[in-house]
């Protein structure tokens, strides 16, 4: 069997194409019924401060369970939504969820920040800045809570006009956090041309601490770079003990990962909440001796 891919000839791998297309199409029109069928739900993953021990703020992620395919992860449906236009839609839907829910959050007198996921598409939506603006006076929730998840690449595109779009939104009082710090391929300079207030330390140089030498230093350089520029940071994916205590040494501000919570469903992530404000919860021995 010789694999021709001449045209109008079929290739040897032409079966399993045709299987990965198709799935792809199915997954695609599973998506798009799961809103209205209330298949779609957002979780809140907990930010911790790494001196108080407390939650200072929750990451929405989006989840969907399908009746065939089980639970679908973001990394799969997420960037099939970004390709077919679909994520302005599911984003737009994830964004009134986490203000509102950041809107509940406060009126219980737990006012802490949702940081949102935002896709590039979305970003760059002519009204996105006006839609934002009235979702937030409809909810009654202060900017100051909300935060956008951005990723660098966002920042290259449209340089110009990216960067009013990010000062109309810092002028609104809304925070900007740069998603996957250091993974990206955008220079550094735009960290002291650009209203950015957070930065998360991506996951994979997490992984490697503390054996890593050179994760321990990369790590190192991104928390003395915020703490100059006046850039919160945040530690992505920390899953032991060793590692936060590796940050903690490193003066890192906060972490996110499995060792506090994975994203947890809104009444759940409440309960944990409402434990944090009182002190008993999720590190209680993080805080400071009084
Ligand atoms: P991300 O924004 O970097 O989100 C962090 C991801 O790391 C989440 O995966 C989270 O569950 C996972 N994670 C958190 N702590 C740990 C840990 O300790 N260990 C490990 N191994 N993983 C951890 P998730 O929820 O599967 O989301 C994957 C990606 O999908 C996100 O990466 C984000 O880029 C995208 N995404 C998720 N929700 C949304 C959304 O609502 N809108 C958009 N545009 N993208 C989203
Ligand atoms: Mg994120
Ligand atoms: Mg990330
Ligand atoms: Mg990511």
């Amino acid at each position: 069997r010789v694999k021709e891919r001449g045209r109008g000839s079929y290739g040897f791998y032409q079966p399993q194409m045709n299987a990965n297309l198709l799935m792809r199409m199915r997954l695609e029109h599973a998506m798009r019924q799961a809103l209205g069928e209330q298949r779609m739900a957002v979780h809140y993953q907990p930010q911790v401060n790494l001196v108080t021990g407390r939650i200072v703020g929750a990451e929405a992620l989006i989840r969907w369970t399908d009746p065939e395919f089980g639970a679908v992860p973001p990394a799969q449906f997420v960037p099939l939504a970004e390709e077919s236009g679909y994520i302005v839609t599911l984003g737009a839907w994830v964004m009134e969820q986490s203000v509102r829910e950041a809107a509940r959050w406060m009126h219980e007198g737990m006012p802490i920040v949702v940081s949102v996921n935002v896709s590039a598409l979305e970003f760059r939506q002519a009204d996105f800045v006006e839609r934002l603006t009235r979702l937030l006076a409809v909810h009654h929730l202060p900017p100051t809570l909300l935060e956008l998840e951005l990723t660098e690449t966002i920042l290259l595109q449209d340089a110009q006009e990216m960067e009013q779009r990010l000062r109309a939104l810092a002028d609104l009082g809304v925070h900007l956090a740069i998603d996957d710090f250091g993974t990206g391929y955008s220079s550094l300079a735009y960290l002291k041309k650009l209203p950015i207030h957070k930065l998360k330390i991506d996951q994979s140089f997490i992984r490697g601490l503390p054996e890593d030498e050179g994760d321990r230093a990369i790590v190192g350089a991104i928390i003395s770079m915020g703490r100059a520029l006046h850039i919160e940071v945040v530690a992505e994916g920390v899953e032991t003990t060793t590692q936060r205590a590796v940050l903690q040494q490193m003066e890192c501000q906060h972490f996110q990962g499995f060792l506090c919570a994975p994203g947890l469903p809104g009444a759940e992530f409440r309960q944990l909440l409402g434990k944090s404000v009182r002190g008993q919860a999720p590190f209680p021995s993080l805080a400071p001796a009084s």
